[in-house]
């Protein structure tokens, strides 16, 4: 079977793995010269599908649980440490409301917050510890996935636009993500900005999630005391620089988690737009003659891998 994939960020990558690992032969077509210009390169890689429970459906947690077992057979590096949430002393009312809306956590009190994260002992009275949780570096993953793609066969050409494809390209799999809009008009572009930093004196070895009521950040550690710093949730497609405001909530947001972050060297700032429907849940739909693989919001890492598979299954029938 000859399938054709549009698009190389983590759900065109995933969906060409899963239909070349079914025997499928692949074209992969991405129109950047590099990986570097998609949403994916910029996400967390946050597999951390009872977290997201606080604000995503029942669905998204329940197609989200497969996933780092999905990673981990394929890609290095998925840190299997779970996730920690703390809230300042004000805020602490906001670990009951996140309790409330989550699962599968334990309640973790100031010496287990220090047994998890030493570097963080004495700063929080309270958290939750959401242990089946981890991450990946999105970036080395998306390279692990092109491996493996080439290793199997599979035709990556960078630099090519899958807009207009003959019958040679066979199955037609669409994963432009937001680039798509002009076919799916119920898709809509939710801007998120991210800061990298290396802080050299502090040491996490886990996501942690700061609650706050107004700017609710992450921090994923990266190697050698680098850190993402995410995410702002704009309802905007715009894809200007990461604004003055924006780099101020998360910089302030990651000293109030650790004073070391005032300290940090900032590597990168970065603005991208996560591709959603209405309802913020992915969707595969046929339509003017291919797949459409989109809507993955803020769990492209999460869900690229359920309906990777979904479609395979459902192209090749078993
Ligand atoms: C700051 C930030 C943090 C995030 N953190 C997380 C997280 O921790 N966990 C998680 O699960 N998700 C996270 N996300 C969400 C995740 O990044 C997105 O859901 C995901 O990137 C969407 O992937 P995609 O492949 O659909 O689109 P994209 O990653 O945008 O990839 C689309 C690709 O298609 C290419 N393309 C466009 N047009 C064409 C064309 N005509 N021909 C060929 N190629 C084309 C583009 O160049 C691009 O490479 C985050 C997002 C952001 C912005």
């Amino acid at each position: 079977m000859r399938a054709t994939v549009v698009g190389a960020g983590v759900v065109g990558l995933a969906t060409a793995t899963a239909l070349a690992e079914r025997g499928a032969k692949v074209t992969s077509i991405e129109r950047a010269e590099t990986l570097g210009a998609s949403a994916s390169w910029l996400a967390g890689g946050m597999l951390a599908p009872f977290c997201e429970g606080e604000s995503a459906s029942p669905k998204v947690v329940e197609l989200g649980r497969g996933a780092i077992d999905w990673w981990d057979a394929r890609a290095p590096g998925v840190v299997r440490a779970g996730t920690l949430v703390v809230a300042p002393p004000r805020d602490v009312g906001e670990i009951e409301r996140f309790a409330a809306r989550t699962q599968a956590y334990e309640r973790v009190d100031e010496a287990g917050i220090a047994a998890l994260e030493p570097d963080l002992a004495g700063r929080f009275a309270r958290g939750l510890f959401f242990a089946s949780e981890g991450h990946i570096d999105p970036r080395a993953a998306l390279g692990a996935l092109l491996d493996r793609l080439r290793e199997r066969g599979a035709d990556v050409r960078f630099g090519a636009d899958g807009e207009r494809l003959g019958p040679e390209a066979g199955i037609v799999a669409d994963c432009r993500g937001f680039a798509a809009r002009a076919h799916l008009s119920e898709l809509r572009g939710v801007r998120g900005e991210m800061v990298r930093v290396r802080a050299r004196d502090l040491t996490l070895t886990r996501t942690v999630r700061l609650l706050h009521p107004r700017m609710p950040v992450y921090i994923v550690p990266r190697t050698d005391h680098e850190y993402m710093i995410g995410a702002t949730m704009i309802e905007s497609a715009g894809t200007g620089a990461v604004t003055l405001r924006s780099a101020l909530e998360l910089l302030s947001a990651a000293s109030a988690l650790h004073p070391a972050f005032g300290e940090a060297e900032i590597s990168e700032m970065s603005a991208g737009v996560r591709p959603a429907y209405p309802d913020n849940e992915p969707r595969i739909e046929e339509r003017d003659g291919r797949i459409f693989v989109n809507g993955f919001y803020r769990h492209g890492f999460l869900l690229a891998p359920w309906f990777a598979e979904s479609l395979a299954t459902r192209v090749f029938g078993t």
